[in-house]
């Protein structure tokens, strides 16, 4: 096959490559425009009723079938490996090594989900023998994790292979038994399109029904207000903003049957700088963080945008190491011209404040953010809601505390988080145990001498937390638990053998 790719721009519904009356035009980062059908709430209907058709075939599936289905979707995505690295990198800007990398742990995904149904340990299977002699008498029940339904995904605009069309949440479903109708992220409708198409060609390779998967491409907000309503859907796995996010949940809960929205919002992820580690190693623990906080522009939900760090000697060494390092990244383009905007906004605030010290500040044209570093006091930071939102970028602020009782206090000020991390020596154990409960009430993962950006996909992974990181702090949106946003326990009591689901009888 040839790797060149040129979108043809309309939405798969059902096995059908289906055109539109009006189009968007997609705004690259680099090379040309492409002209894409515009979604429409019709269109989402057609999906949502072509899954809801295809649900009762595609739950009935085996999971030998379900996970065979999972590797050919990964066979087909690296059949166009050069293609979707092509169009990836035009349309969001970033580096080749990094679609290469995120196709690697988009195909690891699928596979790794085929993998784990094919183990069966998720369907956390329950038996009861019945009791007959017993008073009462207790009946016979089995129980078992069955799939939900239809579900609805939202690609992210941050990784165009891994959370968006075929990635996390689209596996996980999937290997579920659940059919996803994915509303395309508008940043890169052409990525999306030649990834659908992989999807394509492993439903029809494995006989699978059309209406197992959908993609319509965004356009207009009406595509994810419709898609969230319809009456089919059964969930929704969301990455994004928590304005969105908030009011795509919203609309959620307001349904005449409200649905769980599964949303992975914003984060700023505190890195705590214990005195220990910060007079040991507190410059390279600066420079460490530099490059955390500007991988891919930033543009992570696990950058990690607020360090605390004490005051005196240790933390300024670690403050004047971080500015060295971010001194030295050059400005890089951003997914789209929406996010640069909203990256200069989130700078502003800190620029407009007279609590907060400018460390380094850097000016960024059009597409681009170069990185800015900022520093304020305890007591400013926690009079100020404002300083701990996450701003998307390469932008961090270092929160100064006198000493552990400030700090104890700053942790307990912070919203829910993805992600928390402590820098510590053997010295710090005294303070990183008096800090522990409390992070750990406050996020998904916490984390010791390391950095949160790079999340490994896996059994033990929780990418989620209390809100704002999540609207739902019981579920994680990567590694194979995220399979469980799509299930839903059955018990089934004295049902004879032969009506029993496949996976609960013997
Ligand atoms: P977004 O604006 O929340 O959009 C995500 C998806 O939701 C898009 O498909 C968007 O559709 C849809 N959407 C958003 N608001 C909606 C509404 N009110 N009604 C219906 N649909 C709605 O996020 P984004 O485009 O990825 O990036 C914008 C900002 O999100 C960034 O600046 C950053 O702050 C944040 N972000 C955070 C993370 C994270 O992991 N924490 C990741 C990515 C982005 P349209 O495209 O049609 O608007």
């Amino acid at each position: 096959m040839t790797q060149d790719f040129t979108p043809h721009g309309k939405h798969l519904i059902a096995g059908e490559w289906v055109a539109g009356a009006a189009s968007f035009r997609s705004e690259p980062a680099s090379g040309p425009a492409h002209e894409f059908a515009m979604g429409t709430p019709g269109l989402v209907d057609q999906a949502c009723e072509a899954a809801a058709a295809a649900f009762p075939a595609y739950a009935a599936t085996t999971r030998a079938e379900r996970a065979a289905f999972l590797n050919a979707i990964a066979d087909e995505i690296e059949a166009r490996a050069a293609a979707i690295t092509q169009i990836g990198t035009q349309e969001t800007g970033l580096p080749e090594a990094r679609l290469n990398g995120e196709r690697g742990r988009t195909t690891g995904q699928l596979r790794l989900f085929a993998q784990h149904i094919l183990k069966g340990d998720y369907l956390d299977r329950r038996h009861d023998k019945a009791l007959p002699e017993r008073t009462p008498p207790r009946p016979e029940l089995r129980m078992i994790q069955r799939p939900i339904g239809p579900v609805a995904v939202f690609g992210a605009s941050n990784f165009p292979l891994a959370f968006s069309t075929a990635g996390g949440d689209t596996a996980a479903a999937l290997a579920a038994g659940c059919p996803v109708v994915v509303k395309g992220h508008s940043a890169h409708p052409g990525t999306g399109e030649i990834v659908a198409e992989a999807v394509l060609a492993a439903i029809q390779s494995c006989n699978m029904p059309g209406g197992v998967f959908s993609l319509i491409q965004g356009g207009k907000r009406d595509v994810g207000t419709s898609l969230v309503q319809h009456p089919q859907i059964r969930a929704v796995g969301f990455t994004g903003s928590l304005g969105g996010g908030r009011a795509l949940f919203d609309l959620c809960a307001q349904r005449p049957e409200p649905i769980p929205f599964f949303g992975e919002l914003g984060s700023v992820n505190p890195m705590f700088l214990l005195p220990e580690a910060a007079a040991a190693r507190g410059a390279a623990i600066g420079a460490g963080w530099a490059g955390s906080l500007t991988m891919g522009a930033g543009q992570f939900c696990t950058n990690p945008g607020i360090a605390v760090v004490g005051a005196g000697p240790a933390g300024d060494a670690f403050v004047k190491a971080a500015a060295e390092a971010l001194e030295q990244v050059a400005p890089q383009v951003m997914l789209t011209d929406g996010i640069a905007r909203a990256y200069q906004d989130g700078k502003a605030r800190f620029d407009g404040r007279n609590t907060v010290q400018p460390v380094l500040v850097t000016a960024s044209e059009g597409r681009t953010a170069a990185p800015n570093l900022y520093e304020t006091d305890a007591a400013s930071y926690l009079q100020d809601h404002a300083l701990g939102e996450e701003v998307f970028g390469p932008l961090g602020l270092v929160v100064r505390v006198s000493g552990a009782d400030e700090m104890e206090t700053l942790a307990k000020g912070f919203e829910g988080q993805l992600t928390a991390t402590i820098h510590m020596d053997d010295g710090d154990i005294d303070l990183a145990r008096r800090l522990l409960p409390v992070l750990e009430q406050k996020a998904g993962r916490v984390l010791a001498n390391g950095f949160p950006t790079g999340v490994e996909v896996a059994d033990s992974m929780v990418h989620g937390g209390p809100y704002p990181a999540s609207t739902n702090f019981g579920a994680t949106s990567v590694g194979t638990m995220s399979i469980r946003r799509f299930l839903r326990p059955v018990c089934f009591q004295n049902l004879p053998e032969a009506l029993l689901p496949e996976d609960l009888r013997g």
